[in-house]
């Protein structure tokens, strides 16, 4: 009896976790309050929100364990919302992801031509990926951010022509920081590439760019997360640090943990909660790497031109404030929104895919200790925001690998348009 039981323990620790029979409803508020009340549901335990909360008049995605679902549909109906089956059964829609299988550890230049930018990539496979780009491309090099809190290796590249002032401006991407946005490396990944074959290939506009902008970008920042994501639980959204393990829960949300307004509303010092904002700003050593790297830059008198933290899911651009509705906008604001706006025009005349955007509490409810926030306000980034990547939440952070490719290219094309401004701008 007793081999046995222990055998059953090891059988739930190791397995991955499953999602039989969860929901995803979309609820409808009809004001504020109605917000206010789902929260309190999340509060509760009763449901998880999956989407970035709009104010008013927007829909809230929200995933239902089979043993709530009664009480939670009893509860909407008593208030008088009214909701529709967004994903009747998660597992199944995660069943459907293909993930590719791991390629062998050496493989170089003919994996990188290889490579499927239509699938979603294991941990390994990405930062085989940095590697393959850098001996791959003579304008390519490759970096190592930091180690994260488990101790894997944090890559990145940068894209650096080389060609006129040698202390020319820089722009960030990062993807990944929520582990289970699976499309926002993938996302990233696609952009750099393109902009390198673009480059390689005479295209103008990417040519001006590259020459104008050194271009650094870290396709997985949450690696930790992102690994637990394939191996435990695809919807984990934190980082896998244990630094109140009173508490018995783990990770903090790593876009509440950067050191600008922190602690503020939108984030939470609980750290069972999804958006936890850490011990203190920057006890996550993967926001502080980030934080380190681009503040040296900027101490060597580099100008950080653009900052990009890619996430999914809603299609947004925004730009700061992130803690604040109420704070008056930044003074960069209108340029902000020119080239947000140019970026949306270009993205969707790729697909279709519509896109708002705004400053980030006005268009959503406030997160203090955002990146975007700590980008423009500390760094000094003029154009620093977050997207919001596909889709609206039919499928929500379960997207079809058959839109990873239509999101590249349309983000590429949007980023184009964005880096095309922010050259005269
Ligand atoms: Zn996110």
């Amino acid at each position: 009896m007793r081999v046995l039981f222990i055998l059953a323990v090891v059988v739930v620790v190791t397995g991955v976790k499953r999602y039989d029979g969860f929901k995803v409803l979309r609820v409808t508020p009809k004001d504020e309050s109605d917000v206010a009340w789902i929260r309190k549901l999340e509060l509760q335990s009763l449901v998880e929100i999956w989407n970035s909360l709009r104010r008013s008049n927007h829909p809230v995605d929200v995933m239902v364990t089979p043993a709530n679902q009664v009480q939670v549909t009893g509860l909407l109906a008593d208030r008088g919302l009214d909701y529709t089956v967004m994903i009747g059964d998660v597992q199944a829609q995660l069943d459907r992801q293909a993930v590719a299988p791991d390629t062998p550890p050496g493989a170089s230049t003919a994996a990188l031509a290889d490579f499927q930018y239509d699938i979603y990539h294991t941990h390994d496979q990405i930062q085989q990926w940095v590697s393959d780009m850098a001996t791959e491309h003579s304008i390519v090099s490759k970096f190592t951010l930091t180690q994260s809190y488990e101790g894997r290796d944090i890559n990145g590249i940068k894209i650096s022509t080389g060609v006129g002032d040698p202390n020319k401006p820089i722009v960030w991407f990062e993807g990944g920081i929520h582990a289970r946005e699976w499309i926002s490396p993938a996302t990233v990944m696609f952009i750099s590439k393109s902009l390198v074959e673009d480059y390689y290939n005479g295209v103008t506009n990417v040519v001006n760019i590259l020459d104008g902008f050194d271009i650094h970008i870290v396709p997985s920042l949450n690696v930790d997360g992102y690994v637990y994501s394939h191996t435990d639980d695809r919807l984990w959204r934190k980082t896998r640090s244990d630094l109140l393990p009173e508490f018995g829960c783990i990770g903090a949300d790593p876009n509440r943990n950067w050191p600008y307004e922190w602690g503020g509303r939108g984030a939470t010092p609980w750290p069972c909660s999804l958006t936890f904002r850490g011990r203190e700003p920057l006890s996550e050593v993967e926001i502080r790497a980030v934080v380190d790297y681009l503040t040296a830059l900027r101490d060597s008198g580099r100008e950080i031109k653009m900052f990009i933290d890619w996430h999914s899911y809603s299609q947004l651009w925004m730009a700061p404030w992130s803690y604040s509705a109420e704070a008056p906008l930044p003074p960069d604001a209108d340029d902000q929104d020119l080239l947000a706006g140019a970026a949306i025009t270009a993205l969707e005349s790729k697909h279709g895919t519509k896109y708002d955007k705004g400053g980030s509490a006005r268009l959503l409810y406030e997160a203090a200790g955002a990146s975007c926030d700590w980008a423009y306000a500390t760094l000094g980034a003029k154009y620093s925001y977050v997207v919001e990547l596909r889709d609206t939440g039919k499928f929500g952070f379960v997207l079809p690998p058959e839109q990873i490719l239509p999101t590249g290219e349309e983000s590429y094309a949007g980023i184009v348009a964005g880096l095309e401004y922010a050259l005269t701008h």
